[in-house]
């Protein structure tokens, strides 16, 4: 997708493909990214105090909501739309696509066949020079693998 074939996955660059708008902020902690759509201009405001693979994999995660079409986010007058991302509680029936979002991210970030491709390419497994590999962190590696089956014993 998007002409990738090696990581890390330029996420800054895809989001520009989608004629989105990258804005460093200082968000709140609690804050890790903004999207924001305004009479057909795309921006996401993303927190510049986080960690930047945590920024990247935010600016994944925006981009989630908009291509899966995510309807709810709120329309707040004639036009605009924003969605604003923080810690999300899991009792929120928005959750479901909170989920949706964080899956698109991790496939973004970490397609399937390029994970196994860097795995194989390995002589032993190290999760941290993986994570390094495709620019994210070692959490959000660890869940992918496991979701891909690829998580070794
Ligand atoms: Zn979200």
């Amino acid at each position: 997708m998007f002409g990738v074939h090696e990581p890390p996955v330029d996420v800054h660059k895809i989001a520009e493909q989608l004629d989105f708008l990258v804005v460093p902020y200082d968000f709140p902690d609690e804050t890790s990214a903004v999207l924001y759509i305004h009479e057909g201009v795309k921006s996401i405001g993303v927190n510049q105090r986080h960690a930047p693979v945590r920024q990247r994999f935010s600016i994944a995660h925006e981009l989630g909501h908009y291509l899966s079409g995510h309807e709810d986010y709120t329309e707040r007058g004639e036009g605009e739309k924003i969605q604003v991302d923080g810690r999300f509680d899991p009792s929120d029936p928005q959750q479901r696509l909170e989920q949706e979002a964080n899956d698109f991210a991790a496939e973004l970030l970490m397609p399937e066949a390029m994970v196994k491709e860097e795995m194989a390419r390995m002589e032993s497994f190290d999760a941290t020079i993986l994570a390094r590999r495709f620019d994210v962190s070692e959490q959000a590696l660890w869940i992918r693998l496991v979701g891909l089956g690829l998580a070794p014993e």
